[in-house]
């Protein structure tokens, strides 16, 4: 399946109950194939209204870090695991991850990226089955996935600014 028409899927999926409270879903976007792609957990508010990922204030921290790590937003490929947005914010459910993970996984199928940077302890659960964010990041696992921060993780510890920029420095040249 080509890329617009996964999207298309997706827009209109109603496989979770996520489906009835969103207003929009939110696919990802960015180049595709695409040398590095970016998950992050699920959509918010903004990325709700607008359905565009990380369009709200973890999205501008990101912005700022990908200029940072000399990386600019058009040439990465964001998602999350989750295309809609759960209500209040809450962390996504095991069965909303299992049922929405095949869209990531058609994705990455599509997109073939050389690396694929986990933002956050649910994408890494999601892609890896790993917890603990803090252990693993900065580190290439199965050749291909780079676990780092969460921007919204980063946007209340701004401590963690530095090392998430160094990550996303490792997505663009791992062997530096
Ligand atoms: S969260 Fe995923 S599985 Fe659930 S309705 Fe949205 S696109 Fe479908």
């Amino acid at each position: 399946m080509d890329l617009d028409r996964l999207h298309e899927k997706i827009r209109l999926c109603q496989l979770c109950d996520l489906s009835l409270n969103r207003i929009k879903a939110v696919p990802g976007e960015g180049p595709c194939p695409a040398e590095i792609m970016l998950v992050g957990e699920a959509p918010g508010r903004e990325e709700d209204l607008e359905g565009r990922p990380f369009v709200g204030r973890a999205g501008r921290l990101l912005d700022k870090a990908l200029a940072e790590a000399d990386l600019q937003r058009y040439e990465v490929f964001i998602t999350s695991v989750i295309k809609c947005r759960p209500p209040d914010n809450r962390r996504p459910k095991r069965h909303e991850i299992e049922t929405c993970r095949p869209y990531l996984e058609a994705q990455m199928k599509v997109l073939n990226p050389r690396v694929v940077c986990l933002m956050g302890n649910v994408a890494t659960q999601a892609v890896l089955g790993k917890q603990g964010v803090t252990s693993l990041r900065g580190q290439i696992w199965q050749d291909r996935f780079l676990v780092t921060y969460h921007p919204a993780a980063v946007l209340r510890n701004r401590n963690l600014m530095k090392d998430f920029v160094s990550d996303l420095r490792k997505a663009k040249m791992p062997k530096d």
